[in-house]
């Protein structure tokens, strides 16, 4: 009896210390301001590498494959990198930690990320090796830990579980700095998407790096419908052979209005953001190409495509069509020289190609309808915005407090 009053007692004391260091928290932490975040979608061929550096802190996703190693070195040198606080290696698919190796030897690397999926083959093992070389010790973060890069935060995602293929096994993540958000799935299939979706987490990003370099056996429809991205990035090689992107990814960016970057068309992709607006170096891609079969002659016809579409200032949602049966209308120009992720150049400060928020008129005030809610994702939006509900609106003429004291979010594209 003593010690169960004693046990009640430590738990009143412990709650009440919880409590005071909630309270007692610095609450204008999220005021301060953001650190300017940049990520670059390195154009390394079919594969994936990208780097985030944020207030002087580096975190490599995924390295290309073999060849691409010393390439991804050079580029991180011309940022000027030293140490990566994290490598984040997202499954051991060959285009993914190929180059890792090269990565571990030259930088000094606090954090190592792997997949709970083990591989005995020559690429695994060299990277393991490579890690045995160093003393470094992975680590397979767990489901809802995070990080922090400067300002920025990571809150890991997958995998929550075993699986039985690599790609499902990717580590997923959503990084976030201020207001925005990028989320990563490396080549996380619908099974995984789904497992995702379970944890209960808010996936919802306003960059979506496109999972499985586009494939259509990736970006399923209902975790698509959560992320809802304003802004998604395809990293995968010109004619490759698996035929990325695919055409059913590309048609349900399209039909929901997203603007699509391309490192197949326009080399490497660099969105930075101040933690409120977000641009990018390459104007968006016009082109809704989806990739060709093996040996296809296509293959190297795509080029003419690459890096011409004008800029997409405003948004505008197209119908949905084949997106094989799309053509470059101007395929007479020779193609752009391939970008290199070793002499890719940042252009942030000469061409903000994309701001974040489109400029929409005011919401026509008909029949007293303000906005538009979907009572299922509680979003609400301008009655012009092109990603309306289908199911489950419901229209409103209540005034903008109103509807936010309900407990809806403002839609991501519209801003209402
Ligand atoms: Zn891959
Ligand atoms: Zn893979």
């Amino acid at each position: 009896m003593k010690k169960l009053t004693q046990k009640a007692l430590h738990l009143v004391l412990a709650v009440s210390v919880l409590l005071g260091c909630v309270l007692s928290a610095p609450i204008a932490a999220e005021a301060a301001n953001p650190d300017q975040m940049e990520v670059h979608f390195m154009d390394v061929g079919q594969g994936d590498a990208t780097l985030v550096t944020c207030g002087g802190h580096a975190m490599l996703i995924d390295t290309g494959d073999d060849t691409k190693g010393t390439a991804v070195q050079n580029y991180l040198q011309k940022q000027k990198i030293t140490k990566l606080d994290y490598l984040v290696l997202t499954h051991p698919d060959a285009d993914h930690i190929g180059g890792a190796p090269v990565i571990i030897t030259k930088f000094d690397i606090s954090n190592v990320f792997v997949s709970n999926f083990e591989k005995d083959n020559k690429t695994y093992q060299k990277l393991i090796q490579s890690l045995d070389d160093k003393r470094i010790k992975p680590l397979t973060p767990k489901v809802n830990s995070k990080y922090t890069l400067g300002t920025a935060s990571i809150t890991i995602l997958a995998p929550g579980k075993s699986y039985d293929n690599p790609n499902d096994a990717s580590i997923a993540l959503l990084l976030q700095n201020g207001n925005r958000s990028f989320l990563f799935t490396g080549d996380a299939g619908e099974d995984a998407e789904k497992d995702i979706l379970k944890t209960g987490l808010d996936i919802s990003a306003d960059v979506y790096k496109v999972g499985h370099h586009g494939s259509k056996y990736s970006t399923s429809g209902a975790f698509f419908e959560a992320v809802d991205p304003f802004y998604a990035v395809i990293s995968c090689g010109e004619g490759n052979s698996y035929g990325h992107p695919h055409a059913e990814t590309l048609n349900r960016l399209r039909k929901n209005g997203v603007m699509v970057y391309r490192t197949d068309e326009a080399g490497t992709v660099i969105a930075s953001t101040d933690g409120k607006s977000i641009s990018f170096n390459v104007p968006a891609s016009e082109t809704w190409k989806a990739g060709e079969p093996t040996g296809s002659a296509g293959a190297s016809a795509n080029s003419a495509a690459k890096a011409k579409t004008a800029s997409g200032q405003t948004r505008t949602t197209a119908p949905a069509a084949p997106a094989q049966s799309e053509t470059p209308s101007d395929s007479g120009q020779p193609a752009a020289s391939e970008q290199t992720p070793a002499s890719a150049q940042p252009q942030k400060e000469t061409a903000p190609a994309v701001e974040e928020k489109p400029q929409e008129s005011a919401p026509p005030a008909t029949n007293g309808l303000t906005y538009v809610l979907n009572v299922k994702t509680k979003k609400f939006h301008r009655p012009t915005c092109n990603s309306l509900p289908t199911t489950n609106r419901q229209d409103s003429s209540d005034s903008r407090d109103s509807i936010i004291s309900q407990g809806y979010a403002p839609c991501k594209k519209c801003n209402p």
